[in-house]
């Protein structure tokens, strides 16, 4: 059926007497507001995916896939109403919707062909066996609105897994409309349940029960140790995408056109606001002041969307004060936000001691460290906790790459992402992958019958 923003958005949520406002960082009015989940509610829903799962998982892997093409041809067919609502509820660019949309679909698409891939092996010994985990929890953010959930739903729904997902309350609506195009394709109640409300009351609940085999996490690295905490007393087994530090690293035989293109867009992207968002610029000495130009030029011509909260805009603010009063240049923004909204920055002489450098920006600024040889590009490169993304330009970018201690690195590239491939994080970035045959196999139990 032909859907508008209204029809795509209906829920059935429970009352609970309890409600939060959706609020749209485009103009900072309310859009909605949605019922909180209360702990008994929660728990009938926690039952209902626990209930579901025998039946979904004896589906043939066939039957599962056919779903999931479903789904993923209504995402599509509904590409542009699911753009106006994530628009609307996280004020991300039309045109980044869009691409978000088709990346989200793009997970449906790789996980219905993935359900239907043999896997186990034959021993001599005996056979490996690959079972459903079981019911699955996934709590996801708001910088991605549609993909995150996708890209954890798609895959466990693939697996025999049935699936509890509680989406950031910032974004619920993309969520929402994600979840009645699930049921139109067939994927029915049990299978795939939403919950919305209190998330400390719900992550503690779902990381607590017994019937909960598996959480599946993106947010901040704070959050997930939390989580991750919480899981031991279940023993249940997480897969946590955390924050990043991305460094983005400038050779100086680098073509600087292309690397000043490149780099503007991994820090700009959505203001900013993207764990794989390049967060620092180590630039070779030798180049420094030539790059900065061409990238001061393309800056100058950015339309960027305003950040998803003033508290959002306001820790940028106190992070960008803090490098300035450590002795780095404010180049290029006025360092101060207005409400929501953060002017395109650029830090240069910023150096390793900073606690700038240290720390995920999650906004429109550029950070520029200046370095004499390869060797310290990397050593500082790694001079982090984080280890999600990493972004070499020059020669030698392959080379390098292998010395990085990220779990993705764009060597001459940004191409860092997609559902073919794995993506996940080194150190305090996280615990395993999404994306590829990674992304499915986190759903499956590896049993191995002696005979
Ligand atoms: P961000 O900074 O991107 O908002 P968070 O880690 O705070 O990242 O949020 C990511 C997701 O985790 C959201 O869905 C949020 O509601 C949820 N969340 C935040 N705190 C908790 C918590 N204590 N327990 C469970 N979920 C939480």
């Amino acid at each position: 059926m032909a859907h508008n923003l209204e029809t795509l958005t209906r829920h059935s949520f429970p009352e609970s007497g309890e409600f939060f406002a959706v609020v749209s960082p485009l103009n900072n009015n309310s859009i909605t507001s949605l019922p909180e989940i209360s702990a008994e509610q929660l728990e009938g829903k926690i039952k209902a995916v626990s209930d579901a799962f025998p039946s979904w998982s004896a589906r043939t892997a066939q039957e599962r896939a056919d779903v999931l093409q479903k789904w993923h041809g209504l995402i599509l067919e509904n590409k542009d109403v699911l753009v106006e609502i994530m628009h609307k509820e996280s004020a991300k660019l039309k045109r980044e919707c869009e691409a978000e949309v088709k990346y989200a679909a793009a997970f449906v698409d790789e996980y219905a062909t993935q359900a239907v891939k043999p896997r186990g092996d034959e021993l001599e010994t005996g056979e490996v066996v690959y079972q459903s985990i079981g019911a699955v929890a996934a709590i996801t953010p708001w910088n991605f609105p549609a993909a995150m959930i996708t890209r954890k739903v798609s895959p466990a729904l693939a697996a025999g897994c049935t699936v509890i997902c509680k989406p950031a309350e910032k974004t619920p609506l993309t969520a929402i409309a994600l979840l009645n195009l699930a049921r139109e394709a067939g994927i029915g109640e049990g299978v795939f349940e939403l919950v919305l409300g209190d998330a400390k009351m719900i992550g503690k609940k779902i990381c607590a029960s017994n019937d909960i085999k598996k959480l599946s996490f993106t947010g901040s690295t704070a959050v997930g140790k939390i989580l991750m905490r919480q899981c031991a007393d279940t023993v249940k087994k997480v897969t946590m995408e955390l924050g990043g530090n991305a460094p983005f690293i400038v050779l100086k035989d680098a073509d600087l056109d292309e690397a000043a293109e490149a780099a503007v867009q991994s820090r700009f992207k959505f203001s900013g606001q993207v764990c794989v968002s390049s967060n620092r610029f180590l630039v070779a000495q030798e180049v420094h002041d030539e790059f900065l130009q061409k990238v001061l030029a393309k800056v100058e011509e950015l339309e960027i969307a305003p950040l998803i909260s003033k508290d959002a805009a306001q820790n940028v603010e106190s992070l960008v004060q803090g490098a300035v009063a450590e002795g780095a240049n404010l180049i290029c923004g006025s360092g101060k936000c207005d409400g929501n909204v953060f002017e395109p920055t650029i830090l240069t002489g910023v150096t390793e001691n900073m606690e700038i450098f240290a720390t995920e920006i999650f906004g429109p600024v550029m950070t520029f460290v200046k370095f004499d040889s390869v060797e310290r590009a990397i050593e500082m490169a790694n001079n982090t906790h984080y280890g999600l993304a990493a972004f070499v330009y020059g020669g030698a970018a392959n080379e390098v790459a292998k010395k990085l201690n990220f779990g993705m690195v764009g060597a001459n590239s940004l191409a860092i992402s997609n559902p073919k491939t794995p993506f996940g994080g080194m150190n305090q970035s996280g615990i395993g992958r999404e994306g590829s045959h990674f992304g499915i196999e986190e759903y499956y139990e590896v049993k191995f019958i002696a005979k």
